[in-house]
């Protein structure tokens, strides 16, 4: 596999829905920089947003943003990872998919995981070298400002695949409200972020209470911990919810609230179940130019804080491999575990997931001889090349 000029395959957005395959040649490693063999990697609701059409910049380029992988090629002076452990050959790594220049506006303010120049070659067009700027590819190339760390050989590939996107951001989004022994967090929905975020203030000591209107849902997160559910589908009016939050916390409300709902109307719940002081972290509303009626007097006479959070400092992607290493064996992790496409069926993966009859996809990528001779041996493949036009830069 790491022959100097052996090629590896991207599978791409060449539109909305449309999917192409192509090769590319494995880049050399500048120095400082890691070429990575992807094992396994997710397909997350931002990609599916971008295939749907729906993102306002991103039409075509790369799709995948959360994976793991190997070390096939290390730069000149690449020793160690961020927490300092030395990387050779081989290793399997997660890193951030987001560089932090250090060189921007947010950066000099501290404001990591605001970074300008996040996305400076996350959203590079595929014929543009290295090429392999997306998780849906056989391999990833991961630039010298990317946070990269080794992963602890006790953690398989399924469990640490989400680890570099949605558990890092909700361990990051918490310590922003800090929900700590003897209080009480209500979380907002029960997906994927809902469950990572039930498990992690439960670690922090936190009771939590979960709203959901999926039975199912809400079943996954009493395993993850859930100290009680209200389940919307059984108190459909807003008013009995406040009620029930109410009474489970000596009539005030919660001390904290996390919105990972990701429908707009659940920010006005949100502040409707938090007591006088509370702290809301919002997380789950990422689309643009959808408005709601909320009461803002609300929030000032509760004296309310309110927190939202895009993406996360860098570190916080050790953290959460600390985490999965400490509640490994506690949580029922494998209950995340996804439908499996190969990388000849990302567009199968996708368009599943985008008409929902498939919850999670993953596409596993830790085979991949048979696809690559079929492809190298169709004289109708596309072959990347730098120098083809360029579309307009995207950002994701
Ligand atoms: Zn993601
Ligand atoms: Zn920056």
């Amino acid at each position: 596999m790491s022959k100097a000029n052996s090629r590896g395959i991207v599978a791409y957005m060449e539109a909305p829905g449309v999917l192409r395959l192509a090769l590319a040649t494995v880049p050399e490693p500048e120095s400082g920089g890691i070429v990575m063999r992807n094992s396994l990697a997710n397909v997350c609701g931002s990609e599916l947003h971008i295939w749907a059409g729906k993102h306002p910049v991103k039409k075509r380029g790369g799709l995948g943003h959360e994976v793991v992988g190997t070390i096939e090629r290390l730069g000149d002076d690449v020793t160690m990872d961020n927490r300092g452990q030395p990387l050779a050959v081989g290793d399997r790594i997660v890193a951030t998919y987001f560089q932090t220049c250090h060189r921007c506006f947010h950066c000099l303010e501290g404001e990591y995981n605001l970074c300008d120049n996040a996305y400076e070659f996350f959203s590079k067009q595929p014929e543009e070298a290295p090429h392999f700027h997306a998780a849906f590819s056989t391999h990833s190339y991961i630039h010298p400002r990317q946070h990269v760390y080794r992963v602890p050989d006790g953690l398989s590939d399924e469990i640490v695949v989400g680890a570099n996107c949605a558990l890092s951001q909700v361990m990051y989004g918490l310590d922003q409200i800090n929900p700590g022994a003897g209080q009480t967090i209500v979380v907002q929905g029960a997906g994927g972020l809902g469950l990572y975020a039930v498990a992690v203030a439960k670690e922090r000591g936190a009771r939590v209470i979960v709203v959901d209107s999926v039975a199912a849902r809400l079943e996954q997160a009493q395993a993850f911990g859930a100290d009680a559910i209200v389940d919307i589908s059984q108190h459909p009016q807003l008013d009995e919810r406040v009620r029930i939050i109410r009474e489970l916390t000596d009539g005030r409300g919660a001390d904290a609230a996390v919105e990972v709902a990701g429908i707009p109307a659940a920010f006005a719940e949100g502040l409707q179940l938090l007591r006088r002081g509370g702290r809301y972290l919002v997380m789950g509303n990422l689309s643009p130019g959808v408005s709601i009626d909320y009461d803002p007097g609300l929030i000032t006479r509760k004296a309310l804080t309110i927190v939202h959070v895009d993406r996360y400092d860098g570190r916080y992607l050790w953290k959460a491999l600390c985490f999965l290493e400490r509640n490994a064996a506690r949580l029922p992790l494998d209950r995340l575990s996804a439908t499996v496409f190969g990388l000849e069926n990302v567009q199968d993966a996708l368009d599943r997931s985008l008409d929902r009859s498939v919850t999670r996809a993953s596409i596993d990528m830790r085979s991949i001889d048979a696809m690559l001779e079929q492809l190298e041996s169709d004289p109708d493949t596309q072959v990347l090349e730098s120098g083809a036009p360029q579309n307009e830069k995207t950002e994701s």
